[in-house]
């Protein structure tokens, strides 16, 4: 079937005035962002719907697009005629449409609204008549008015005549940028990019935050990293990436840090530098993946010993999920397959075989005090470098020849 457009419904979009304006232009701008990919595809905002016109660009690649993007509710893909179609063609397109999704046994309804009343049929008879050439022309299928497996609506407007069969579930939840502006603390791992994705369904623009630690970490894990975050720009445009060098800071603690603390000292310290550039780029909290008590640093007394550097809000959405949970959504939002490349993070390699799940405050502190917190943050701001990070990139395959020789 060849479709002209795909119209959108938004979703809980705040409901006056002013406020569902900036939604529905944060949203247009959102989806025109991750539409760029589709030569000719436009993009039409209006207020109570959004068109989105298909120009000889096939609807299913820009439906599986659309459908994850955050504020949309449903959408469907439309087929357009001109205002003044005689019927015999809009019976043709309506039973072609049909044919394409009936399964033996289903039922059907066609469903006229009629605004433009020069249209020589009315709604009753355009229902008559469209209803009455899909029973005679496929088999097997019947009418029903109440709860049909299929519903045909037909706009009939001054603007021309739009068919529309398929309602499709879009990805709900908020337009990205308009829940304010947060940073996240992204891993390679599992958590973080799940719980990134829970932030920006509430409309929270990120940016990510990533510490690396060459020569300990591979390219891979950083491009690893970048890739997660392609996938993440799909919610709702181009995403920052902020990479920031921490080797040097993890081989001072690692020296002048006792092994219990190690983890809670590293842990401060990618705190305190996520908070710099938190304030620096006028974002109001951090995002991390952690959930309480899945790992030792991640008990409420590590929590409050690595808050403790900070009086930013630390955001966790990931707290009350278990492991299960969390990978399910993992998987339904398709990070899950490049968490699990098996490319260490910085943590992974610096972590303690036995770190205290209870540190203490005081102590942090007092044993911080033997590294040069101050120095080792600007060095590591210095370092830091940022990429624009849009849907379709690639970077662990675009490297691949760069990586095999470096094996
Ligand atoms: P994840 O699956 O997100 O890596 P995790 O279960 O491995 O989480 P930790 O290693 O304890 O748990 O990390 C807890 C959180 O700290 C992560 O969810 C992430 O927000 C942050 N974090 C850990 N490592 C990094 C890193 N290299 N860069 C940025 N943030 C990190
Ligand atoms: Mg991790």
């Amino acid at each position: 079937m060849k479709y002209s457009e795909i119209m959108v419904r938004y979703g809980e979009l705040s409901t006056k005035g002013k406020n569902r304006r900036v939604f529905i232009g944060q949203l247009g701008h959102n989806v025109r962002q991750v539409l760029k990919q589709f030569d000719g595809v436009t993009v039409d905002a209006q207020r109570d719907r959004m068109h989105v016109s298909l120009h000889d660009q096939d609807a299913g690649p820009v439906m599986d697009t659309l459908q994850k993007v955050f504020g949309i509710e449903t959408f469907s893909p439309v087929v357009k005629l001109e205002k003044n179609t005689p019927i015999e063609k809009i019976q043709e397109t309506a039973l072609e449409m049909i044919s394409n999704q009936f399964k033996n046994g289903e039922t059907f309804k066609i469903s006229t609204n009629r605004q433009n009343k020069d249209y020589p049929l009315n709604t009753y008879q355009m229902n008559d008549e469209v209803g009455g050439y899909v029973l005679d022309h496929l088999k097997g299928i019947e009418a029903q008015m109440k709860h049909p497996d299929i519903n045909l609506q037909i706009d009939v407007r001054m603007s021309g005549i739009y068919l529309s069969s398929q309602t499709i579930q879009g990805a709900l939840g908020l337009p990205v940028g308009t829940g304010g502006r947060g940073t996240m603390m992204l891993s390679g791992g599992i958590d973080s990019p799940v719980a990134a994705y829970m932030a920006m369904k509430r409309g929270v623009k990120l940016d990510m935050i990533h510490f690396y630690s060459p020569p300990y970490t591979s390219e891979q894990a950083l491009a690893k990293a970048k890739d997660l975050t392609a996938k993440l720009s799909a919610l709702g445009g181009t995403v920052d990436f902020i990479q920031v060098p921490f080797a040097k800071i993890q081989e001072e603690i690692k020296e002048k840090v006792p092994e219990g603390y190690l983890m809670t000292v590293q842990r401060r310290m990618m705190l305190r530098i996520a908070a710099a550039i938190t304030i620096a780029r006028h974002c109001d909290g951090v995002f991390t993946g952690e959930s309480l008590g899945q790992v030792a640093s991640q008990t409420l007394e590590s929590m409050r010993a690595i808050n403790d550097v900070t009086n930013l809000p630390v955001l966790r959405p990931l707290l009350s999920l278990d492991k299960t949970e969390i990978i399910k959504i993992a998987e339904q939002i398709d990070t899950y397959d490049l968490s699990i490349l098996p490319y260490e993070d910085c943590c992974t390699i610096f972590t303690p075989p036995a770190p205290k799940t209870k540190p203490k405050v005081e102590k942090a502190r007092e044993f911080e005090q033997n590294i040069d917190v101050d120095g080792l943050m600007k060095e590591a701001l210095d370092g830091i470098k940022i990429s624009k990070i849009h849907p379709d990139d690639d970077y662990l395959n675009a490297n691949e020849d760069v990586f095999s020789e470096l094996l």
